[in-house]
């Protein structure tokens, strides 16, 4: 089968969420798309099939009624009274400006905004609906089945409209005719090179974040041994055969998505084996303190909302002696019933004095002790209240680093102990693509004809953090503006 050759109007490089998005607007114009994707069938969904919730805009019951199934009023009213009654578009547009330093894209960010609750309104008229969120989730209502359940939805419904999939096809190269235009691709199965020809093209094959090599280089020293939370599909390829051709690279190429995971975090993950709900997330530090190895605390537990500090605080553990960090609670926070159910199967210690639980973890006993006891000297009164969506301002006073929020003292015994790795969720770095259309820009200041790019791939909207959810809306939104306008493209 060497060398042969398929024709579609799109093509789709990827088969995550975004490029399950931008194929739902393609065959709203046209049958004739392609989908290739490098993992084997069981495999298929990417990184987005491991995912928990989408993070959109909305202003009340009336914008998530579109979204769920069978839900009465008074249900959904009792969602939004939990704390988040709306999350409008000026409040997306802050949190996201605040947790990236004012460094987000701001035309990226316009169409993320602005765009996010048609989006999901779209998705539900496709096939899609929303459930209750869980109480830790940053959002009120979830996918159905979470990334899972939407992916095998897009799946079938994709199939079911005439979208064909070509699995274990990994894309290699671009090409580009003489006037610059791309017109094809060329993809490597376990049979041979195959070449795909079409009038458009749609990139959504992930970023970097598989790659070690690419994480050393633009992550800096350490990354190539991290450990990745999701598939090991993502290795840069659509990134490096876009610049190839002289695609411009855009955003934060030295920041990506990084967690606190078991320390048990496997090198990676495949959809097949990945456990809904995802067992290994550690995110429940904003409720202790975070110790290094030293047994010496190295950061403001929560400066922030966790769905707003939980993705650059992998960064910061990862700056840890072994790249290890131990979360320190106390029976407190069992009685307060803040314990999610992952931590149920988490590698833990538990001790009824400090002392033993430092021994058992090998951290010197007389400083992780001097460490806790300044730590509850400094924890000021206040009304405490861990509230998922607000901060309560009970910090702390005279230590460094203060925690600046939900400080409570560490005295209450059993002490328990979970340590945590850094895990590498997706890179920030990417291309730069036209906000409105999903076009890829040529370093020449053009764009390039014929291809256009979304999820992972779009560089620009994430620097240095991130809020929770935001990757599975931007995907859904630029996979939808760029399958909209390829195949306007391809059928002109
Ligand atoms: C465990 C986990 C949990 C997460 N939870 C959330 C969450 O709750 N909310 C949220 O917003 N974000 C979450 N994220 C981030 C989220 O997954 C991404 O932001 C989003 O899925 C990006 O979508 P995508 O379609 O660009 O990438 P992906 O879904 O990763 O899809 C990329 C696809 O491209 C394929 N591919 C790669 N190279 C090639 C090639 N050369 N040829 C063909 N195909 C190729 C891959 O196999 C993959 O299927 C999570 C990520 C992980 C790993």
């Amino acid at each position: 089968m060497t060398d042969e050759a398929f024709h579609y109007d799109v093509l789709i490089v990827g088969g995550g969420s975004a490029a399950c998005s931008a194929a739902h607007a393609v065959l709203e114009k046209t049958k004739s798309v392609g989908i290739i994707e490098k993992a084997p069938k069981r495999d298929r969904g990417g990184n987005s099939a491991m995912t928990g919730h989408i993070r959109f805009v909305f202003n009340g019951m009336e914008d998530l009624r579109p979204l769920v199934r069978n839900m009465p009023d008074d249900e959904l009213r009792k969602l939004l009274d939990c704390g988040l009654p709306h999350r409008t578009e000026a409040e997306v547009w802050d949190e996201l400006m605040r947790v990236t330093n004012n460094q987000a894209d701001e035309e990226l960010l316009h169409v993320h905004v602005t765009e996010s609750l048609k989006t999901v309104q779209w998705l539900a008229s496709k096939g899609h609906d929303w459930v209750p969120a869980s109480l830790t989730n940053d959002n009120v209502l979830t996918m159905n089945g979470g990334g899972a359940g939407l992916q095998k939805r897009n799946f079938e419904i994709l199939e079911r409209n005439g979208a064909m999939f070509h699995y274990e096809t990994a894309a290699t190269e671009l090409i580009v005719d003489k006037s610059g235009r791309v017109s094809g691709v060329r993809a490597l199965t376990p049979a041979g090179f195959v070449t795909f020809h079409a009038k458009a093209i749609v990139l959504a094959c992930g970023g970097f974040e598989a790659n070690a090599e690419m994480r050393a280089r633009y992550l800096g020293p350490g990354w190539d041994t991290v450990h990745v939370r999701g598939v090991p599909f993502n290795t840069g390829d659509g990134l490096r055969m876009a610049m190839d051709i002289g695609a411009m690279p855009h955003g934060s190429w030295s920041t990506c998505h990084a967690s606190p995971q078991d320390i048990a975090l496997p090198k990676f993950t495949v959809p097949s084996v990945h456990v809904h709900g995802d067992s290994l997330n550690r995110y429940m530090y904003p409720y202790g303190i975070l110790v290094n190895m030293k047994g010496e605390r190295f950061i403001d537990e929560v400066w922030d909302t966790r769905g707003r500090t939980y993705a650059s605080m992998g960064r910061a553990i990862m700056a840890q002696p072994g790249g290890v960090a131990i979360q320190v609670l106390d029976a407190r926070i069992r009685e307060l019933n803040l314990y999610t159910s992952n931590y149920r199967k988490a590698t833990t210690t538990k001790a009824d004095t400090l002392e033993k639980l430092a021994a058992e973890l090998d951290l010197p006993v007389a400083n992780f002790v001097k460490t806790v006891r300044e730590f509850n000297a400094a924890v000021q009164p206040g009304h405490y209240n861990p509230d998922r969506h607000t901060l309560d301002g009970k910090g702390t006073a005279g230590i460094y680093p203060p925690k600046s929020n939900y400080a409570l003292e560490i005295d209450k015994p059993p002490f328990e102990a979970w340590p945590v790795r850094c895990g590498i969720t997706f890179t920030f770095g990417g291309l730069k693509i036209d906000a409105n259309t999903g076009q890829v820009q040529h370093v020449a200041g053009r764009p390039i004809a014929g291809l256009y790019a979304a999820g992972e791939m779009v560089g620009g909207l994430f620097v240095g953090a991130y809020a929770s959810g935001s990757g599975m809306m931007s995907g859904a939104t630029f996979g939808r503006i760029a399958g909209t306008a390829a195949s306007a493209a391809a059928l002109a």
